[in-house]
């Protein structure tokens, strides 16, 4: 049995099997380079991926598609899950400050204060 003939992936002997530490030519990248397919394997399946595993170094052409969809959409839910993140955090300091400042609009009527005087308090507390 000739493993190195197999696809890494689905275990397939193909005609057509890609080399998963050649580094992707210039052409096939899209707008962010990514990183060759024994990397983005290695992140989509857990596994571990190296020259010496001993394991076969070759997958198929469906398999290598299917590995870059898996890593972009992994790439994707990360970078919007940091995107979220980011948002959350913004939109809880924004809350914070309609709040303060409510409390702000709500005693400034008892206060015996200019129009003036309340304008500069309240840029006080936004910095
Ligand atoms: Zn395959």
């Amino acid at each position: 049995m000739d493993i190195s003939q197999m696809c890494r992936v689905c275990r397939d002997e193909s005609d057509c099997l890609l080399d998963i530490y050649t580094e992707p030519c210039a052409s096939n990248r899209v707008q962010e380079p990514e990183p060759v397919l024994a990397t983005m394997l290695r992140e989509c399946s857990g596994c571990s991926v190296n020259k010496e595993d001993g394991m076969p170094q070759f997958i198929c052409v469906e398999c290598a598609e299917a590995v870059r969809n898996a890593y972009r959409l992994r790439r994707q839910c990360r970078k919007s899950h940091q995107y979220f993140d980011q948002l959350r955090l913004m939109m809880k300091e924004l809350d914070d400050i309609e709040y303060c400042l409510n409390i702000k609009d709500s005693i400034e009527p008892q206060m015996p204060v200019s129009t003036t005087m309340s304008m500069s308090s309240r840029k006080v507390m936004l910095q």
